[in-house]
This record gives structure tokens, C-alpha cells and sequence, in this order.
């Protein structure tokens, strides 16, 4: 049975959703996700652990309150691991840490994929597309993605996909297309990719274009340099490559393969045996 409380926060989401596909509507969707969860979850009141309650229509919510919010799976490890990524997604939504970045954003992106992945792929930062859709790698360059995944033969749904920064780069209005994200952006939500990184432990992952590598180790050095070697990521190994916009930028086979070769490395490095037909692929005939 739905409380007042949720039937509320239900008709307040349907009312925003109605207004989300207009084309002069900017707001942060992430804000509605961060409702929806709210309406189908229970609050743990932290000055009252132990006791379960579900809010009365009478109880304000205060955006700033640290709210638990559990999902009744089972107290397992798995299912506590999976509080706390759902824990960490629930945080990263409601974040506000740069001013600009929060006025500018339709999503937070916060990632996508399986949580116990053996392999993650970490970028810059959403585009457009990802801001509107709150979803990484769903433009152009992640379709290319979505196709290096399955060429690799994983589905994209079994790997996770996240970006150092989890909201796009703001731009002047009307502008047209993406900025990179600065320097002291990135520091600022790197602390989240590591809490994912952390939870996820992926046994590796690969890092997509020069800001990811700049984002996840400060490293400065041109790519040519830094793709096709491995870079510890604290215990976990690191696989820098060029970033898909680069390649739909620059067709050339040679550049092709250069990526499909550190995928192979990566392919090798998880253990998994690799078909005539994987090696072979994007070599000059
Ligand atoms: N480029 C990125 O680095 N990340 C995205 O999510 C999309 C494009």
C-alpha cells in the first residue's frame, strides 16, 4: 500500500516528466531519479539506527539530511555491497560541488553496467547525449564503444562504463558542442570514480583518451606514448587506449588496430582465450 507520502512524491515525478520533453525545459533530472528512489524506498533515520520507519505526509524532507536508504535485499555481502553502490549512486546524484556544472546539467551520469564486472571503462566526461539520456557513452562515440565491447564478446551490460566526471562540462549557451573538464573539476569528483572503483574491484580497466588518463593519474604525456601499456590504478591494472571520438575522427586502419590491439592485451590479461578471427581483426590485408 502506498503512503500519501509516495502517492506525493509519485505525482510530483509524473508532473516533472511531463514537463521533461519540452524543449525549453533545463532542470536536473537527476533530481527526479533521486525522488522516484525515494518514493519506493524505506528511510533509516540515522539518529534512530535500528528502527525502520517509513515518513508520514507530514514529515518535511530536507534535501540536506544524510538518508540511508534500504532496498530489503537480503543481508548478504553481495546484497550489502549493492546497498552501498546504490548507496553511492544516491550520493553522487544529489551532489552540488561545482556551482556551474550543477546549473548547467539536465543528468548526473553516474555510470553503467554490472557492478561485479571483471572489466570497466572509465572516460572524460558525458556529452550532450549522456547528459540528456544520463547515461555514458550513448552518442556516437559510444555506439563505437558499445561495438569494441562486443567485438571483445562481452555484452555491454556486463561491463561498466563510467566517466571521471559525472556531469558534463558547461558551455556557453548555444555553443555547440562538448568542452574537456578542467583540472581542479576532475580532482573534485575523482573521489567518486574511486569509491566505484572500489566497490566494483574490477579486475582491470581500460582508460579512453588522454583526459581519462589526465583525470585518473595526472599523467600529462601524450597518448601515443601512453596507450598500449598497462598502469596500476592502485593493485588494479590499467589499459590506456585512444579515446572513441578520436577514432571516428580518424578512420585509418593502422589507428583501428592500434585500439584492437590493447584490447587483445586486456582480452589476454583477463584470462580469456582470443579466436583466430579476434587476432586478425583490423590487420592491413
Ligand atoms: N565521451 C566520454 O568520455 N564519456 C562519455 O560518456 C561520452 C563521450
Amino acid at each position: 500500500m502506498e503512503t500519501l507520502y509516495q502517492q506525493g512524491l509519485n505525482l510530483v515525478v509524473q508532473m516533472l516528466r511531463g514537463l521533461e520533453n519540452r524543449p525549453d525545459f533545463r532542470a536536473d533530472t537527476s533530481t527526479l531519479q533521486r525522488i522516484a528512489l525515494l518514493a519506493n524506498s524505506r528511510v533509516v533515520e540515522p539518529e534512530k539506527s535500528g528502527v525502520i520507519e517509513t515518513p508520514g505526509n507530514d514529515q518535511p524532507v530536507h534535501q540536506d539530511t544524510p538518508v540511508r536508504i534500504s532496498h530489503q535485499t537480503p543481508r548478504q555481502e553481495a546484497g550489502a555491497a549493492t546497498q552501498s553502490f546504490e548507496e553511492l549512486r544516491t550520493k553522487v546524484l544529489a551532489c552540488t560541488k561545482c556551482p556551474n556544472l550543477v546549473a548547467f546539467r539536465h543528468s548526473v551520469v553516474f555510470g553503467v553496467g554490472n557492478p561485479n564486472a571483471e572489466l570497466m571503462f572509465v572516460g572524460e566526461a558525458p556529452g550532450a547525449d549522456e547528459d540528456r539520456q544520463g547515461e555514458p557513452f550513448v552518442g556516437r562515440a559510444g555506439e563505437l564503444l558499445t561495438k569494441i565491447i562486443q567485438t571483445m564478446g562481452y555484452q555491454r551490460s556486463e561491463v561498466y562504463i563510467a566517466n571521471v566526471l559525472k556531469c558534463r562540462p558547461d558551455i556557453p549557451e548555444g555553443a555547440p558542442g562538448n568542452r574537456q573538464p578542467t583540472a581542479t573539476e576532475m580532482e573534485t569528483c575523482l573521489p567518486y570514480l574511486r569509491e566505484q572503483i572500489q566497490l566494483i574491484q574490477p579486475k582491470a580497466m581500460v582508460a579512453l583518451g588522454a583526459t581519462a588518463m589526465r583525470g585518473l593519474f595526472g599523467k600529462e604525456e601524450p597518448m601515443n606514448q601512453m596507450r598500449g601499456r598497462w598502469h596500476l590504478f592502485g593493485a588494479i591494472p590499467v589499459m590506456a587506449t585512444f579515446h572513441p571520438s578520436y577514432l571516428l575522427r580518424n578512420q585509418a586502419l593502422s589507428v583501428k588496430r592500434k585500439v584492437w590491439e590493447d584490447m587483445l592485451q586486456v582480452l589476454d590479461r583477463l584470462g580469456h582465450s582470443i579466436s583466430e578471427r579476434q587476432k586478425n581483426y583490423f590487420l592491413a590485408k
